[in-house]
């Protein structure tokens, strides 16, 4: 006896998508059959006639352990900041089953006890299965450096790096994860990867030329916020990348730029991966939406995030990436404030970066590409779940319709035509995308087999998710593998 099969609906599989049958045991999907082919009795058959069934969502960039550590202030006094519990919440109605947070390395002890103390926050705050990221920085000794192997072995094999600290020491935020690390420690880090497995995560950005740029912002004129995209320029962006795909061929290992913003920073990536290095670039559904015009609007620091929006050329071009291979996957970058708070940064030092993306991504990535740009439904599943899962270590137990997979599931119902209102989301005061029109939105939302979501009902509960341990497919690291 199954527990459910989900009939009528096109389904996205490994194999391309189809008229399927899905039948769910437990926690994992254990048939997909042609229809009307016999299958064991379910205790519930849900009919998904119309609907489109897709893996759930893999959010690769959320900031959310970070929010909540012991010590950490309130960013808006008297606001708790948003954890675990809010980001997954935000992650789950949108249809997205699994999000990737960052934790820092410690450069004493047990490294990967450190991880999992920081990860302590999310136990029984979750609404989605998890993982983490570790981050290393300037302010990690040689020694943690050459300790990286004991992450991998306890299922982290995924290291972010900044490669600049974003604003000047004035404007930092206390315990900020955001720290750049120099490129002595960077290449020493790339050994270790190269040793170990492993992928590295990359901010790319210029420190120099944007410290630089920060100095010279209030003469030059630049000071107010929506200059933002002369201090993170295109230049910028162009320069790090090009460095680090450098360290990165001569280090032999595989890299993904996070949060592309620049037609230079597609270029380069493109350019390396045609020479066969395999190197992956994650862009924002903010990226994808927004062009740095929106800075001219009265309230329009609340379409920043760090790095910055740039033109729309640039905006163009990154959809062309997406389209045709040379993007990887979508990300959201999810950090929360209240509206009041995103907008009281005046200039480019104190604007608020942050981004309330995580429960809209899988709607408006599949109303703007498969119903505006004519995205394949294969295509869409490799960017909002399958590529990320595979660059990280998760597939195929996530990121895929198939036999033993998990049952994470969103079902997408195409009839959904509607402008966004604050009444659609679940998170916070206001959003970047009130009043984007949509055409599609996930109506149903399973994770490993439990229906957490269902036509407007919330029906999972935080203690539902579950940490996962990671490890990636070696051919992943060795090519362009998609
Ligand atoms: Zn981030």
């Amino acid at each position: 006896m199954l527990d459910m099969i989900i009939k009528g609906a096109q389904v996205v599989t490994p194999m391309g998508a189809g008229q399927w049958d899905v039948g769910i045991l437990g926690e994992k999907i254990v048939v997909v059959s042609v229809p009307d082919a016999p299958l064991p009795e379910a205790k519930r058959v849900l009919d998904a006639t119309g609907k489109i069934v897709v893996p759930g969502g893999i959010e690769p960039h959320i900031h959310a352990a970070s929010n909540v550590q012991p010590g950490m202030p309130e960013s808006v006094p008297g606001v708790p900041n948003a954890g675990p519990m809010e980001h997954s919440l935000g992650a789950i109605w949108g249809g997205t089953t699994t999000v990737v947070d960052f934790a820092p390395v410690p450069n004493e002890g047990d490294l990967a006890a450190g991880v999992h103390d920081y990860m302590a926050v999310w136990l029984g705050n979750s609404y989605t299965d998890y993982s983490t990221h570790c981050v290393y920085s300037s302010s990690n000794t040689p020694d943690a450096i050459s300790r990286y192997g004991e992450l991998v072995r306890a299922g982290f094999p995924s290291i972010k790096i900044f490669t600049t600290d974003t604003k000047p020491p004035e404007g930092r935020i206390p315990m900020s994860l955001v720290a750049k690390m120099d490129m002595g420690r960077l290449s020493d880090l790339m050994a270790e990867i190269a040793r170990h497995g492993g992928v590295l995560a990359v901010h790319g950005a210029d420190d120099e030329i944007t410290m630089y740029n920060y100095l010279t912002a209030k003469q030059r004129g630049r000071w107010d916020w929506h200059n933002a995209n002369l201090i993170h320029s295109n230049l910028v962006e162009d320069l790090a990348f090009h460095r680090v795909i450098r360290l990165a061929e001569r280090a032999g290992v595989g890299i993904y730029f996070v949060h592309v913003t620049a037609k230079e920073g597609l270029d380069a990536i493109a350019e390396a991966r045609s020479n066969g290095q395999p190197v992956y670039g994650e862009v924002l559904t903010l990226a994808l939406s927004f062009e740095r015009s929106r800075y001219d609007e009265d309230d329009g620091m609340k379409y920043h995030t760090f790095p910055s929006l740039k033109y729309e050329k640039d905006r163009l071009s990154l959809w062309k990436g997406l389209l045709h291979h040379d993007l990887t996957f979508t990300a959201t970058d999810s950090g929360f404030t209240t509206y009041l708070d995103k907008i009281a940064g005046r200039n480019i030092l104190d604007m608020r970066g942050g981004n309330i993306g995580i429960e809209i991504r899988m709607g408006v990535v599949y109303t703007d590409a498969v119903v505006k740009r004519g995205m394949s439904l294969e295509r869409y599943v490799d960017v909002t779940s399958a590529n990320a899962a595979k660059t990280l270590g998760l597939y195929p137990q996530k990121g895929a319709i198939a036999v033993n997979s998990d049952a994470d599931i969103a079902i997408i119902d195409p009839s959904v035509k509607k402008s966004l209102t604050m009444n659609d989301l679940h998170l916070r005061d206001y959003s970047p995308w009130e009043g984007w029109p949509v055409e599609g939105w996930p109506t149903t939302v399973m994770l490993r087999g439990k229906v957490m979501v269902e036509e407007g009902r919330l029906l999972g509960s935080p203690t539902d998710g579950r940490l996962l341990f990671r490890k990636i497919e070696p051919s992943v690291l060795q090519r362009p593998a998609f």
